[in-house]
């Protein structure tokens, strides 16, 4: 239950004067668009601060106002000049003076009635607005605002400015954050009170009054104490959901699973190569995990064509030697297929049954397969988040494997934790996205880490090349006689929009025009393709029947075909940077020469010039991720706009990094301490929790 205190901050913005149906929409839009629930609320606005600040606290005297600068004057109307009929293009003017000089208003497309009674001649009225100098004679065009002498406090002298929407005004907004501010309840405290002093920062509800009351662009800034607050109680809340995940996670016992070896021997055995030195420590680490009587909630990262499939049969292959049960999930149909068709061979040396389950099997097959599962008949079942879903009942999973997942929120985390019912399952989180530190502490900060650091042996540097999309006819002369000579390639086609069928259209005719040229050795996949044909062309192309891939981003993680070693990328200026290194990762997965060809339309913007560039410098994941951040900033690197993973609202990262790790030991000790959050400060932090949206993590209190 939601504190009652809170009550206020959730209630929806049409209880606010001036908000209907219309407002109230538009403001759901750029508040809370991914909030469930049609509204948004009081809290939603409050949290959405001023970009920029407008002073009009400047009030000269006619004689004294600066041309180029807002002023505030006190001025007497004097004479209203409309224009002749018909002119349009020549203004409106109101002459004004005061005992300094002459100031005209100058209104284009006005109507003279409503100026004569906004500014009737004789009287006097405070007018604010931007001073120019037109041709010697001092204008104000367009007054923001026109208030007679007595109404002198309607007019903000200094104005924060909001972030806004088309069809919502400024005045609109700051109407309804005046209401808002004063519905802030005076919260119980939830800072440390040596901590709050140490850094200056106020009370939570004086930090948001004074977010909304700047007195100067220092207020403005990141570091200032009323937005520093708030963006550390937002890390803070972050931190502490996940350190309750976590805590919970270990909570329930996990059990100890050891394997006896015999099986992954013979694995090794069949394999055409021996493991890195880095898969061995990888797999030594998530060994020692699954021993342990805890549960294992560790995240594997490894840079793209690092090996990490390996290392997930391998520990999927401990379970099976204890006699349990394994889950290998990946995030599309795709690649579950791919990782059923690389397993199934290693498996079968070994003798380790294995099963796919995806939304596509359906009926009998999909009813044999869950029995045998539900029966122990099964070792390891392969599949998407259909594995997930309810009426997958193993009879003892051991551990969830859990594929690319740059997509996998705490929500996920806590429906598989739901899954695997009271049996204490171990969880391996797989990312070939490189995650930069401040990132892994946000979204993953109550997991262990561990990383492939090294690639396998014998991998050559792939030859990375921009060029002008002008270049067409030569790649694709390029392209013929590599194929010629035996070559495999991708050819990724550009997003058009965020819509998988226009992809889909450009992919289309490409694929044509490559097919005119290279005949029936060209295929295409793309997103909107039913699943089997999909399948049927991956395979083809992993078989080598098929020389040019045609694909739109469906490949870009986990694909697997070490034989392809040239990838084109039309339109890279239209990728991000994780995703071009993704998209790249496909090739140079053999011993081979492998070739990436960037193709991109002129002119480059700078960051895209730049994105290119740093492509072209490294192939280190880590540095590509670091540049990524610099660029343009977290969220796209761990993909969480397409994730619906909470980004953050006030807090920015990497900026706010030091107040992160501040709030991970906050949240760390904080619990060490007050396991229930039932003390003072604990059931303060439960409100806080509830304020951003994190208050999922309350249930685990409750549980177990
Ligand atoms: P990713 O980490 O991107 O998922 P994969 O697991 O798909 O990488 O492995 C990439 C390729 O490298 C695969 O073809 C795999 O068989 C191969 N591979 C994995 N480990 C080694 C190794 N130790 N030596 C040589 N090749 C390896
Ligand atoms: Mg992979």
């Amino acid at each position: 239950m939601r504190p009652h205190i809170l009550t206020p901050l959730f209630a929806g913005l049409r209880t606010l004067d001036g908000i209907g149906p219309r407002l109230q929409t538009l403001l759901k839009r750029l508040l809370a668009p991914h909030a469930p629930g049609g509204e948004a609320k009081i809290i939603d606005l409050l949290l959405h601060f001023p970009a920029s600040l407008i002073d009009r606290r400047a009030r000269p005297k006619i004689a004294e106002a600066i041309p180029g600068q807002l002023a505030t004057i006190v001025v007497t109307v004097n004479e209203h000049r409309s224009p002749p009929r018909g002119q349009h293009r020549i203004p409106y003017r109101v002459t004004c003076t005061d005992e300094t000089g002459f100031l005209e208003l100058v209104f284009f497309h006005a109507k003279a009635p409503y100026l004569e009674k906004l500014l009737p001649i004789g009287e006097t009225r405070i007018v604010s607005g931007k001073i120019e100098d037109y041709a010697g004679r001092l204008q104000m065009p367009h007054p923001d605002y026109v208030v007679k002498p007595d109404e002198a406090d309607e007019l903000p002298l200094l104005e924060p400015v909001y972030p806004l929407t088309a069809g919502l005004s400024g005045k609109v907004a700051r109407k309804a954050l005046a209401q808002a501010i004063a519905r802030i309840p005076e919260l119980p405290e939830w800072q440390d009170a040596a901590w709050l002093r140490q850094n200056s920062w106020p009370a939570f509800a004086e930090a948001l009054r004074a977010v909304h009351a700047p007195q100067s662009e220092n207020d403005l800034l990141i570091g200032a104490p009323a937005r520093a607050r708030i963006a550390y109680d937002e890390l803070l809340a972050n931190q502490l959901a996940l350190a309750l995940v976590r805590k919970n996670l270990r909570r329930i016992a996990g059990r100890p699973t050891e394997g006896t070896g015999k099986l992954r021997e013979k694995i090794l055995s069949s394999l055409p190569f021996t493991l890195t030195a880095s898969q061995i420590k990888v797999l030594d680490e998530i060994d020692a995990d699954m021993r342990e009587p805890h549960r294992m909630l560790r995240l594997l990262q490894g840079d793209v064509g690092s090996g990490k499939t390996i290392v997930a049969l391998l520990a999927m292959t401990s379970a099976v030697e204890a006699g349990r049960q394994a889950a290998l999930m990946a995030p599309t149909e795709l690649l579950a297929r791919q990782h059923l068709n690389t397993l199934t061979p290693l498996c079968e040396s070994a003798g380790i049954r294995l099963a796919l389950l995806t939304g596509r099997e359906k009926g009998k097959e999909r009813s044999r397969i869950l029995d045998r599962l539900g029966e122990g008949g099964l070792d390891i079942l392969i599949g998407t988040h259909a594995l997930f879903q309810e009426h997958v009942d193993f009879k003892d999973l051991a551990i969830a494997v859990i594929d690319e997942q740059h997509r996998f929120g705490v929500h996920q985390r806590l429906a598989l934790q739901a899954k695997s019912g009271g049996g204490g399952t171990d969880v391996l989180v797989m990312t070939a996205t490189p995650i930069p530190r401040t990132l892994l502490l946000t979204h993953y900060g109550d997991m262990e880490v561990s990383k492939l650091l090294e690639k396998p042996a014998g991998r050559q540097p792939i030859a990375t090349r921009a060029m002008p999309a002008a270049r067409l006819d030569e790649v694709m002369d390029r392209l013929g006689s590599a194929i010629e000579g035996g070559a495999q390639a991708y050819w990724v086609c550009p997003l058009v929009e965020e819509s998988d069928v226009l992809d889909a259209t450009a992919a289309e005719q490409r694929y044509a025009a490559l097919k005119k040229r290279f005949g029936d050795r060209v295929a295409l996949v793309h997103g909107q393709m039913p699943g089997a044909e999909k399948d049927a062309m991956m395979q083809g192309f992993a078989r080598g029947e098929i020389s040019v891939l045609v694909a739109t981003t469906v490949i870009e993680v986990g694909v697997d075909v070490p034989n392809a070693t040239i990838m084109v990328i039309e339109h890279a200026e239209r990728f991000g940077l994780a995703q071009l290194h993704q998209l790249r990762g496909r090739v140079g997965r053999g011993s081979g020469k492998s070739a990436c060809i960037l193709m991109y339309k002129p002119p480059l913007s700078d960051t895209a010039h730049a994105r290119l560039n740093a492509l072209r410098e490294t192939e280190d994941g880590f540095r590509i991720a670091e540049e990524d951040l610099r660029l343009r900033g977290g969220g796209e690197v761990l993909g969480t706009r397409q994730s619906g993973l909470p980004e953050f609202r006030v807090a920015a990262l990497p900026r706010d990094g030091e107040l992160l790790a501040a709030a991970r030991d906050d949240a760390r000790m904080m619990l060490a301490g007050d396991t229930e959050l039932s003390g003072e400060r604990g059931e303060a932090l439960r409100s806080l929790l509830y304020l951003f949206e994190r208050d999922e993590a309350i249930r685990l209190l409750k549980a177990g």
